[in-house]
């Protein structure tokens, strides 16, 4: 029987990771696992509660005893926490605002990658996120680094926005993309960095489709080398 692959995908914000990564999944009928909103997760927990976002310590002790699960739907991945559907909450602008603050903290970053890492164990796998390539599987059989200009990252969010009646300014989504990139990539704590064996992707001028092509078509070769 032919094995399966652990696939890796990381990139900045809106490089449209987690629409390729959920289509090349379902492709390959392999689980996808989006760990930015594990992070997402977190950081809306901690704003509920009140916590100082910078008070490390703090989150560190509400995540030891916070249940997150990713459940894979007709409507697409759900984000189970603490058995509440979270799956709108965390895709908020506070949210989106504030996690890179929260996902810079060393100890919160330890405890989600080691949940991470148990999630992709079993292999038949696609995770998206910033460090996955780095961190959490540095042994994938598969690593991509995904990008596109911020011009164009910023325009594919602004159509994405519309579409689910949201408005706000093109100029607006274009500098939080350029911040959270500065601020993921300049990081102590595992910052956005590509994997020395990860194949780069630039999507500026794919559409999703030729780039779930791409995708499908390098980890079918991969498990033929297993
Ligand atoms: O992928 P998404 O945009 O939902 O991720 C939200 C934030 O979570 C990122 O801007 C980053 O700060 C953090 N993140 C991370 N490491 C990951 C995934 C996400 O630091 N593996």
């Amino acid at each position: 029987m032919m094995k399966t692959i652990r696939i890796a995908i990381d990139g900045p914000a809106g490089a449209g990771k987690s629409t390729i990564a959920k289509l090349a999944a379902e492709k390959l009928n392999y689980t996808y696992v989006d760990t930015g909103a594990m992070y997402r997760a977190i950081t809306y927990k901690s704003i509920e509660n009140n916590l100082e976002l910078s008070n490390e310590e703090a989150i560190v002790s509400l995540l030891a005893s916070t249940k997150i699960e990713l459940q894979p739907s007709d409507l697409g991945q759900q984000v189970l926490m603490d058995d509440q559907n979270v799956s709108d909450a965390i895709r908020s602008q506070q949210v989106t605002a504030h996690v890179s603050e929260v996902s810079a903290h060393a100890r919160v970053r330890e405890e989600l990658v080691r949940r991470q890492m148990v999630l992709a164990q079993s292999g038949g796998v696609i995770m998206d996120g910033r460090d996955i390539g780095t961190h959490v599987i540095p042994d994938a059989e598969l690593k991509i680094f995904m990008s596109a200009t911020a011009e164009e990252r910023a325009r594919r969010r602004f159509v994405d926005n519309k579409e689910r009646g949201i408005s706000i300014e093109f100029e607006e989504l274009k500098a939080d993309i350029i911040r959270r990139d500065k601020f993921d990539s300049e990081r102590k704590a595992s910052p956005l960095v590509q994997a020395q064996d990860a194949i780069y992707l630039d999507t500026t001028n794919l559409t999703i489709q030729q780039v779930v092509d791409q995708i499908v078509e390098l980890a079918k070769e991969r498990e033929l080398q297993q």
